[in-house]
């Protein structure tokens, strides 16, 4: 059976001298390994596949198990994102993101959507924040992480009043209203802020279709990461490789400053 198929090769390793098996992740988020032969060739067919992330469209071959790439066009280079080490290396920490939950069991197009609609943000970096480009991402990644995190309503008044937000309690589950809090209900507490308990319960809350821009300063989008973070740590105790690159690229930058 022939297929043709927009995705984004998520893996690859090398198989022989001149063959490597490359692993994409199609547009029904079908994790599909496929046989690219001649890959390492000097006049290889598929030498768009050797650098950064692409969108594409990849005719191959399959019957069951392993596929035979046949062709691929290159749908999207994201150059914004790959020639920016910087920004690379967050689409990378998104890539770990999504690629960690994948599974032949749960198979949706939404981690593909997901996926393109965050390089998309960040291919257009002049318009959109990395940092909360990436928040993004891991917030809409929380249902399948077994992650819920509660920024909309006081989980002890009920209050539901945005401006009095500043507390996230990991006692509680829950976000603190200012009314509520003091020393008691504060145990086991974080002040995360107003801005990034808001920006966090807007991404939770928005359908993915409707955002088209993710602006704020990089200290907020910063924040909101952090926040964001804590959280996976907290209720996920995944290790993500990516992270310490993006951790350590912003702990340069504000030794710049
Ligand atoms: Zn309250």
């Amino acid at each position: 059976m022939i297929y043709q198929q927009k995705g984004i090769m998520i893996r690859q390793t090398n198989y022989s001298e001149s063959s490597r098996i490359i692993t994409i992740l199609n547009e029904e988020g079908v994790i599909v390994p496929l046989m690219a032969r001649g890959f390492n060739k000097t006049k290889s067919p598929f030498i768009v596949l050797r650098q950064g992330f692409k969108e594409a469209l990849f005719t191959y071959s399959r019957f069951k198990g392993m596929g035979t790439l046949n062709e691929v066009d290159v749908i999207s280079q994201f150059k914004g994102i790959n020639n920016d080490f910087d920004v690379f290396a967050y689409g990378s920490y998104i890539m770990e993101f999504v690629t960690r939950i994948l599974s032949d069991e749960d198979v949706t197009p939404k981690n593909f959507e997901l996926l393109m609609k965050c390089f998309r943000l960040l291919e257009n970096k002049e318009e959109n924040e990395k940092n909360a480009v990436t928040a993004l991402a891991a917030i809409k990644l929380m249902p399948q992480y077994g992650i819920e995190i509660n920024v909309d309503e006081c989980a002890l008044c009920g209050s539901k009043d945005y401006n009095t937000f500043s507390h996230y309690s990991f006692m509680y589950h829950s976000v603190i209203c200012d009314y509520c809090a003091n020393e008691e209900t504060l145990a086991r507490s974080v002040n995360i802020g107003n801005r990034s308990i808001y920006l966090a319960a807007y991404m939770k809350n928005v359908k993915l279709d409707l955002i088209n821009s993710v602006k704020t300063s990089p200290e907020n989008g910063r924040a909101l990461l952090n926040f964001i973070e804590m959280i996976y740590d907290e209720y996920a105790g995944v290790y993500f490789k990516a992270r310490k690159l993006v951790n350590d690229l912003q702990r340069r930058r504000r030794s710049d400053v």
